[in-house]
Protein backbone atom coordinates (compact mmCIF):
# COMPACT_ATOMS: atom_id res chain seq x y z
CA UNK A 1 0.00 0.00 0.00
CA UNK A 2 1.30 3.71 0.08
CA UNK A 3 1.56 5.58 2.79
CA UNK A 4 3.20 9.20 3.74
CA UNK A 5 6.88 8.21 4.88
CA UNK A 6 9.04 10.36 7.28
CA UNK A 7 12.33 10.53 5.53
CA UNK A 8 14.04 13.45 8.09
CA UNK A 9 13.00 16.53 8.43
CA UNK A 10 11.33 18.70 5.91
CA UNK A 11 11.51 15.27 4.00
CA UNK A 12 8.22 13.18 3.87
CA UNK A 13 7.57 10.52 0.63
CA UNK A 14 4.39 8.76 -0.59
CA UNK A 15 6.17 5.12 -0.87
CA UNK A 16 5.51 1.50 -0.47
CA UNK A 17 5.06 0.06 2.64
CA UNK A 18 4.15 -3.63 3.61
CA UNK A 19 0.17 -3.28 4.16
CA UNK A 20 -1.61 -2.86 7.06
CA UNK A 21 -3.32 -5.84 8.05
CA UNK A 22 -5.71 -7.90 10.93
CA UNK A 23 -2.97 -8.84 13.50
CA UNK A 24 -5.27 -9.31 16.79
CA UNK A 25 -8.77 -10.32 16.51
CA UNK A 26 -9.51 -7.47 17.68
CA UNK A 27 -8.21 -5.15 15.08
CA UNK A 28 -10.56 -4.02 12.56
CA UNK A 29 -8.83 -3.06 9.22
CA UNK A 30 -10.24 0.39 7.47
CA UNK A 31 -9.45 1.62 4.23
CA UNK A 32 -8.17 4.98 4.53
CA UNK A 33 -10.45 8.05 2.22
CA UNK A 34 -10.01 11.00 4.47
CA UNK A 35 -6.65 11.86 5.95
CA UNK A 36 -5.95 15.16 7.85
CA UNK A 37 -2.46 16.69 7.91
CA UNK A 38 -2.20 17.90 11.81
CA UNK A 39 -0.29 21.15 13.52
CA UNK A 40 0.76 17.96 15.45
CA UNK A 41 2.66 16.33 12.24
CA UNK A 42 4.54 19.23 11.91
CA UNK A 43 6.20 18.81 15.60
CA UNK A 44 7.83 16.03 14.07
CA UNK A 45 7.68 17.01 10.59
CA UNK A 46 10.36 19.96 11.14
CA UNK A 47 12.29 17.27 13.10
CA UNK A 48 11.18 19.18 16.81
CA UNK A 49 10.20 16.04 18.28
CA UNK A 50 11.43 12.41 17.54
CA UNK A 51 9.98 10.05 14.84
CA UNK A 52 11.44 7.42 13.34
CA UNK A 53 12.35 7.67 9.25
CA UNK A 54 10.35 5.19 7.58
CA UNK A 55 7.76 5.75 9.80
CA UNK A 56 4.10 6.51 8.57
CA UNK A 57 2.49 10.02 9.63
CA UNK A 58 -1.65 10.04 10.18
CA UNK A 59 -3.45 10.19 13.56
CA UNK A 60 -6.61 12.21 11.61
CA UNK A 61 -8.72 9.06 9.70
CA UNK A 62 -11.65 8.41 8.12
CA UNK A 63 -12.69 5.80 6.33
CA UNK A 64 -14.57 2.74 5.37
CA UNK A 65 -14.04 -1.01 7.20
CA UNK A 66 -12.80 -2.99 4.65
CA UNK A 67 -12.27 -6.26 7.31
CA UNK A 68 -12.78 -7.58 10.62
CA UNK A 69 -11.21 -9.42 13.09
CA UNK A 70 -13.06 -12.56 14.81
CA UNK A 71 -13.94 -10.66 18.15
CA UNK A 72 -15.11 -7.97 16.69
CA UNK A 73 -18.95 -7.71 16.34
CA UNK A 74 -19.77 -3.92 16.68
CA UNK A 75 -18.71 -2.92 13.52
CA UNK A 76 -18.96 -4.79 9.94
CA UNK A 77 -17.20 -4.74 6.59
CA UNK A 78 -18.46 -1.64 4.56
CA UNK A 79 -19.32 0.90 7.79
CA UNK A 80 -17.73 4.37 7.76
CA UNK A 81 -16.00 5.02 10.27
CA UNK A 82 -14.36 8.04 12.35
CA UNK A 83 -11.15 7.04 14.13
CA UNK A 84 -10.07 8.60 17.23
CA UNK A 85 -6.38 9.91 17.36
CA UNK A 86 -5.67 8.61 20.65
CA UNK A 87 -6.04 4.51 20.97
CA UNK A 88 -7.91 3.14 23.48
CA UNK A 89 -8.68 -0.36 24.99
CA UNK A 90 -11.99 0.81 26.80
CA UNK A 91 -11.61 -1.67 29.93
CA UNK A 92 -8.32 -0.10 31.76
CA UNK A 93 -8.94 1.91 34.72
CA UNK A 94 -8.41 5.34 32.21
CA UNK A 95 -11.05 4.19 29.63
CA UNK A 96 -13.42 3.84 32.28
CA UNK A 97 -13.29 7.09 33.37
CA UNK A 98 -13.29 8.48 29.60
CA UNK A 99 -9.71 9.36 29.71
CA UNK A 100 -9.19 7.22 26.86
CA UNK A 101 -6.35 9.56 25.84
CA UNK A 102 -4.42 7.96 28.82
CA UNK A 103 -5.07 4.21 28.29
CA UNK A 104 -2.60 1.95 30.13
CA UNK A 105 -3.02 -1.02 27.78
CA UNK A 106 -2.17 0.03 24.55
CA UNK A 107 0.94 2.42 26.07
CA UNK A 108 4.43 2.05 24.82
CA UNK A 109 6.03 1.37 28.87
CA UNK A 110 9.33 1.58 27.09
CA UNK A 111 9.05 5.02 27.11
CA UNK A 112 8.81 5.68 30.82
CA UNK A 113 7.67 2.57 33.08
CA UNK A 114 4.52 5.01 34.14
CA UNK A 115 3.36 5.68 30.47
CA UNK A 116 -0.45 6.29 29.64
CA UNK A 117 -1.67 6.82 26.36
CA UNK A 118 -1.49 5.56 22.50
CA UNK A 119 -2.33 6.89 19.43
CA UNK A 120 -1.30 6.85 15.67
CA UNK A 121 1.33 8.17 13.96
CA UNK A 122 3.60 9.67 16.45
CA UNK A 123 6.87 8.53 18.20
CA UNK A 124 6.15 7.79 21.76
CA UNK A 125 3.17 7.08 21.89
CA UNK A 126 3.02 3.30 20.70
CA UNK A 127 4.44 1.24 17.57
CA UNK A 128 0.89 2.37 15.73
CA UNK A 129 1.71 3.07 11.78
CA UNK A 130 -0.55 6.64 10.62
CA UNK A 131 -3.35 6.39 8.50
CA UNK A 132 -2.10 8.63 5.71
CA UNK A 133 -1.88 5.27 3.76
CA UNK A 134 -4.45 3.58 2.16
CA UNK A 135 -5.09 1.37 4.66
CA UNK A 136 -4.69 1.46 8.59
CA UNK A 137 -5.26 -0.95 11.30
CA UNK A 138 -7.25 -0.15 13.79
CA UNK A 139 -6.30 -2.15 17.46
CA UNK A 140 -9.34 -2.58 19.65
CA UNK A 141 -12.12 -1.86 16.71
CA UNK A 142 -14.96 -2.30 18.55
CA UNK A 143 -13.98 0.58 20.56
CA UNK A 144 -12.22 2.47 18.38
CA UNK A 145 -14.38 2.94 15.75
CA UNK A 146 -17.01 5.48 15.43
CA UNK A 147 -20.19 4.33 12.98
CA UNK A 148 -21.39 7.67 11.02
CA UNK A 149 -24.35 7.50 9.52
CA UNK A 150 -25.59 7.67 5.95
CA UNK A 151 -24.17 11.08 5.00
CA UNK A 152 -20.72 9.77 6.08
CA UNK A 153 -19.52 9.60 2.24
CA UNK A 154 -21.00 13.16 1.46
CA UNK A 155 -20.07 14.67 3.84
CA UNK A 156 -16.46 13.37 4.94
CA UNK A 157 -14.59 16.54 5.39
CA UNK A 158 -17.17 17.24 8.58
CA UNK A 159 -17.05 13.68 9.92
CA UNK A 160 -13.17 13.53 9.49
CA UNK A 161 -12.59 16.31 12.02
CA UNK A 162 -13.81 13.92 15.03
CA UNK A 163 -10.91 12.24 14.85
CA UNK A 164 -9.00 14.83 16.53
CA UNK A 165 -9.82 18.56 15.99
CA UNK A 166 -13.13 18.74 16.69
CA UNK A 167 -13.08 16.96 19.82
CA UNK A 168 -9.64 18.55 21.07
CA UNK A 169 -10.80 22.09 20.76
CA UNK A 170 -14.07 21.16 22.88
CA UNK A 171 -11.65 19.81 24.85
CA UNK A 172 -9.68 22.90 25.28
CA UNK A 173 -13.20 24.52 26.03
CA UNK A 174 -14.30 22.16 28.64
CA UNK A 175 -10.53 22.48 30.26
CA UNK A 176 -11.08 26.32 30.99
CA UNK A 177 -14.65 25.17 32.25
CA UNK A 178 -16.67 27.33 29.76
CA UNK A 179 -20.55 27.81 30.23
CA UNK A 180 -23.25 29.32 28.24
CA UNK A 181 -22.95 33.34 28.71
CA UNK A 182 -19.11 33.78 29.11
CA UNK A 183 -16.51 34.96 27.48
CA UNK A 184 -13.13 33.21 25.87
CA UNK A 185 -10.57 34.16 24.74
CA UNK A 186 -8.75 31.82 22.06
CA UNK A 187 -5.15 31.70 21.37
CA UNK A 188 -4.18 30.69 17.57
CA UNK A 189 -6.91 30.84 14.99
CA UNK A 190 -4.84 27.49 13.75
CA UNK A 191 -7.45 24.40 13.01
CA UNK A 192 -7.53 23.53 16.68
CA UNK A 193 -8.05 27.01 17.54
CA UNK A 194 -10.91 27.57 15.20
CA UNK A 195 -12.35 24.29 16.48
CA UNK A 196 -12.15 25.79 19.99
CA UNK A 197 -13.86 29.03 18.44
CA UNK A 198 -16.28 26.86 16.63
CA UNK A 199 -17.05 24.75 20.21
CA UNK A 200 -17.61 27.84 21.96
CA UNK A 201 -19.73 29.36 20.22
CA UNK A 202 -22.09 26.32 19.72
CA UNK A 203 -22.26 26.53 23.57
CA UNK A 204 -23.46 29.69 23.50
CA UNK A 205 -20.14 31.68 25.01
CA UNK A 206 -21.20 35.52 25.34
CA UNK A 207 -17.83 36.73 23.22
CA UNK A 208 -15.59 34.60 21.81
CA UNK A 209 -12.12 36.13 20.95
CA UNK A 210 -9.14 34.43 18.69
CA UNK A 211 -6.12 35.69 18.55
CA UNK A 212 -3.31 35.19 15.51
CA UNK A 213 -1.87 37.32 13.14
CA UNK A 214 -2.80 35.13 9.89
CA UNK A 215 -5.56 37.27 7.88
CA UNK A 216 -6.82 34.42 6.52
CA UNK A 217 -7.19 32.42 9.56
CA UNK A 218 -8.50 35.27 11.58
CA UNK A 219 -11.30 35.60 8.66
CA UNK A 220 -12.42 32.41 9.51
CA UNK A 221 -12.59 32.78 12.67
CA UNK A 222 -14.97 35.86 11.59
CA UNK A 223 -16.99 33.85 9.28
CA UNK A 224 -18.28 32.41 12.48
CA UNK A 225 -19.19 35.25 14.35
CA UNK A 226 -15.85 34.99 16.59
CA UNK A 227 -13.57 38.23 16.97
CA UNK A 228 -10.29 38.09 15.52
CA UNK A 229 -7.80 40.14 17.20
CA UNK A 230 -4.78 40.63 14.89
CA UNK A 231 -1.70 40.42 17.38
CA UNK A 232 0.28 42.41 14.91
CA UNK A 233 -1.52 45.24 15.32
CA UNK A 234 -0.37 45.71 18.90
CA UNK A 235 -0.70 43.71 22.25
CA UNK A 236 -3.45 40.84 22.46
CA UNK A 237 -3.49 41.07 26.32
CA UNK A 238 -4.93 45.00 25.64
CA UNK A 239 -6.77 44.10 22.66
CA UNK A 240 -8.57 41.52 24.95
CA UNK A 241 -8.60 43.42 28.35
CA UNK A 242 -10.45 47.00 26.32
CA UNK A 243 -13.33 44.54 24.73
CA UNK A 244 -13.91 43.27 28.43
CA UNK A 245 -13.55 46.49 30.06
CA UNK A 246 -10.60 46.20 31.72
CA UNK A 247 -11.48 42.81 33.31
CA UNK A 248 -10.22 39.93 31.14
CA UNK A 249 -12.30 37.01 29.34
CA UNK A 250 -13.71 34.93 31.54
CA UNK A 251 -12.26 31.93 30.05
CA UNK A 252 -9.14 31.70 27.47
CA UNK A 253 -7.66 28.51 25.37
CA UNK A 254 -4.02 28.22 24.54
CA UNK A 255 -4.50 26.23 20.76
CA UNK A 256 -0.72 26.66 19.66
CA UNK A 257 2.27 25.18 21.91
CA UNK A 258 5.57 25.85 22.22
CA UNK A 259 6.44 27.55 19.06
CA UNK A 260 4.37 30.51 19.82
CA UNK A 261 5.59 33.83 18.34
CA UNK A 262 6.39 36.87 20.32
CA UNK A 263 5.17 40.30 19.27
CA UNK A 264 8.50 40.48 17.06
CA UNK A 265 7.13 37.39 14.88
CA UNK A 266 10.23 35.24 17.07
CA UNK A 267 9.69 31.82 18.30
CA UNK A 268 8.85 32.55 22.09
CA UNK A 269 7.58 28.90 24.23
CA UNK A 270 5.96 30.92 26.71
CA UNK A 271 4.27 33.83 25.02
CA UNK A 272 0.49 32.45 25.13
CA UNK A 273 0.96 30.87 28.51
CA UNK A 274 1.88 34.73 29.91
CA UNK A 275 -0.57 36.08 27.73
CA UNK A 276 -3.24 33.66 28.61
CA UNK A 277 -2.69 34.69 32.83
CA UNK A 278 -2.83 38.40 32.14
CA UNK A 279 -5.89 38.38 29.65
CA UNK A 280 -8.03 35.71 31.65
CA UNK A 281 -10.04 37.55 34.65
CA UNK A 282 -9.33 36.89 38.26
CA UNK A 283 -10.86 33.26 38.96
CA UNK A 284 -11.00 32.46 35.16
CA UNK A 285 -10.06 28.94 33.76
CA UNK A 286 -7.52 28.22 31.49
CA UNK A 287 -7.23 25.45 29.04
CA UNK A 288 -4.03 24.38 27.30
CA UNK A 289 -4.32 21.56 23.86
CA UNK A 290 -1.38 23.70 22.45
CA UNK A 291 1.91 20.74 22.86
CA UNK A 292 4.49 21.48 24.93
CA UNK A 293 6.23 18.45 25.08
CA UNK A 294 9.83 17.83 26.44
CA UNK A 295 12.43 19.10 23.66
CA UNK A 296 15.58 17.95 23.03
CA UNK A 297 16.95 20.27 21.83
CA UNK A 298 15.30 22.95 23.36
CA UNK A 299 14.63 26.24 21.18
CA UNK A 300 16.39 29.24 21.41
CA UNK A 301 14.59 30.48 24.38
CA UNK A 302 16.68 30.68 28.03
CA UNK A 303 13.30 30.10 29.87
CA UNK A 304 12.74 27.00 28.07
CA UNK A 305 14.29 23.91 28.74
CA UNK A 306 13.61 19.92 28.19
CA UNK A 307 9.70 21.20 28.27
CA UNK A 308 9.54 23.43 31.45
CA UNK A 309 7.93 26.26 30.15
CA UNK A 310 8.22 29.62 32.69
CA UNK A 311 5.28 31.45 33.38
CA UNK A 312 4.12 33.74 35.45
CA UNK A 313 2.65 31.43 37.87
CA UNK A 314 2.56 34.34 41.03
CA UNK A 315 0.14 36.10 38.91
CA UNK A 316 -1.81 33.43 38.10
CA UNK A 317 -1.57 32.22 42.18
CA UNK A 318 -2.93 35.67 42.62
CA UNK A 319 -6.02 35.74 40.14
CA UNK A 320 -6.62 32.36 42.22
CA UNK A 321 -7.12 31.02 38.09
CA UNK A 322 -7.24 27.25 36.98
CA UNK A 323 -6.03 25.42 34.67
CA UNK A 324 -6.33 22.24 32.82
CA UNK A 325 -4.39 20.31 30.20
CA UNK A 326 -3.54 17.59 28.29
CA UNK A 327 -4.51 15.86 25.29
CA UNK A 328 -7.69 15.20 24.00
CA UNK A 329 -9.64 12.10 25.24
CA UNK A 330 -11.63 12.03 22.26
CA UNK A 331 -13.89 9.29 22.67
CA UNK A 332 -15.22 11.30 25.75
CA UNK A 333 -16.72 13.72 23.28
CA UNK A 334 -17.15 12.05 19.48
CA UNK A 335 -20.52 10.66 19.51
CA UNK A 336 -22.65 14.27 20.63
CA UNK A 337 -20.02 15.68 18.32
CA UNK A 338 -21.13 13.48 15.66
CA UNK A 339 -24.77 13.77 16.02
CA UNK A 340 -24.29 18.02 15.68
CA UNK A 341 -22.59 17.75 12.57
CA UNK A 342 -25.52 15.02 11.43
CA UNK A 343 -27.86 17.88 12.47
CA UNK A 344 -26.66 20.25 10.82
CA UNK A 345 -25.28 22.23 14.47
CA UNK A 346 -21.94 21.79 13.53
CA UNK A 347 -19.59 22.63 10.42
CA UNK A 348 -16.27 21.84 11.05
CA UNK A 349 -15.03 21.54 7.79
CA UNK A 350 -15.00 25.75 7.56
CA UNK A 351 -11.42 25.35 7.97
CA UNK A 352 -11.03 22.66 4.84
CA UNK A 353 -8.64 24.65 2.53
CA UNK A 354 -7.20 21.56 0.40
CA UNK A 355 -8.31 18.61 -0.74
CA UNK A 356 -5.55 16.57 -2.61
CA UNK A 357 -4.73 13.41 -3.73
CA UNK A 358 -2.39 11.29 -1.19
CA UNK A 359 0.64 11.46 -3.94
CA UNK A 360 0.78 15.41 -3.30
CA UNK A 361 1.61 15.07 0.58
CA UNK A 362 4.82 16.85 0.40
CA UNK A 363 3.87 19.39 -1.48
CA UNK A 364 0.79 19.94 0.93
CA UNK A 365 3.20 19.36 4.12
CA UNK A 366 5.59 22.21 2.71
CA UNK A 367 2.55 24.51 2.17
CA UNK A 368 0.72 23.67 5.95
CA UNK A 369 4.35 23.89 7.30
CA UNK A 370 5.47 27.82 5.90
CA UNK A 371 1.15 28.29 7.00
CA UNK A 372 1.18 29.78 3.70
CA UNK A 373 -1.31 32.34 2.85
CA UNK A 374 -4.49 30.10 2.15
CA UNK A 375 -3.38 26.70 3.73
CA UNK A 376 -5.30 26.40 6.91
CA UNK A 377 -6.28 22.88 6.43
CA UNK A 378 -5.21 19.58 4.54
CA UNK A 379 -7.32 16.90 3.94
CA UNK A 380 -5.44 14.01 2.01
CA UNK A 381 -7.80 11.68 -0.12
CA UNK A 382 -6.05 8.11 -1.04
CA UNK A 383 -8.66 7.11 -3.26
CA UNK A 384 -8.97 10.05 -5.39
P1 LIG B 1 -1.07 25.39 13.73
O1 LIG B 1 0.39 25.42 14.01
O2 LIG B 1 -1.56 25.31 12.33
O3 LIG B 1 -1.79 26.66 14.41
C1 LIG B 1 -1.20 27.41 15.40
C2 LIG B 1 -1.58 28.89 15.16
O4 LIG B 1 -1.12 29.65 16.28
C3 LIG B 1 -0.93 29.49 13.92
O5 LIG B 1 -1.94 30.03 13.07
C4 LIG B 1 -0.01 30.58 14.48
O6 LIG B 1 0.08 31.74 13.64
C5 LIG B 1 -0.69 30.91 15.79
N1 LIG B 1 0.21 31.55 16.79
C6 LIG B 1 1.55 31.43 16.92
N2 LIG B 1 1.96 32.17 17.96
C7 LIG B 1 0.89 32.77 18.48
C8 LIG B 1 0.70 33.65 19.58
N3 LIG B 1 1.73 34.07 20.34
N4 LIG B 1 -0.56 34.08 19.85
C9 LIG B 1 -1.61 33.65 19.10
N5 LIG B 1 -1.49 32.81 18.04
C10 LIG B 1 -0.24 32.37 17.75
O7 LIG B 1 -1.54 24.15 14.55
P2 LIG B 1 -2.95 23.45 14.92
O8 LIG B 1 -3.15 22.29 14.02
O9 LIG B 1 -4.04 24.44 15.04
O10 LIG B 1 -2.56 22.90 16.36
C11 LIG B 1 -2.33 23.80 17.44
C12 LIG B 1 -1.67 23.08 18.61
O11 LIG B 1 -2.58 22.09 19.12
C13 LIG B 1 -0.39 22.33 18.23
O12 LIG B 1 0.54 22.47 19.29
C14 LIG B 1 -0.86 20.90 18.14
O13 LIG B 1 0.18 19.98 18.33
C15 LIG B 1 -1.86 20.87 19.28
N6 LIG B 1 -2.82 19.76 19.29
C16 LIG B 1 -3.13 19.22 20.51
C17 LIG B 1 -4.05 18.20 20.61
C18 LIG B 1 -4.42 17.63 21.95
O14 LIG B 1 -5.00 16.55 22.02
N7 LIG B 1 -4.15 18.32 23.04
C19 LIG B 1 -4.65 17.69 19.46
C20 LIG B 1 -4.35 18.27 18.22
C21 LIG B 1 -3.42 19.30 18.16
ZN1 LIG C 1 -4.15 16.11 14.93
Amino acid sequence: MRAVVYNGPRDVAVQDVPDARIERPTDVLVRITSTNICGSDLHMYEGRTDFPRGGVFGHENLGQVAEVGDAVDRVKAGDWVAIPFNIGCGFCKNCERGLSAFCLTTADRSVMPNMAGAAYGFADMGPYRGGQADLLRVPYGDYNCLKLPPDAEERQNDYVMLADIFPTGWHATELAGLRPGESIVIYGAGPVGLMAAHAAMIKGACMVMVVDRHPDRLRLAGSIGALPIDDSKGSAVDQVLELTNGIGADRGCECVGYQAHDPQGHEHPNMTMNDLVKSVKFTGGIGVVGVFTPQDPAPQDPLYKQGEIVFDHGLFWFKGQTIGVGQCNVKAYNRPLRDLISTGRAKPSFIVSHELPLGEAPTAYRHFDARDDGWTKVILKPAA
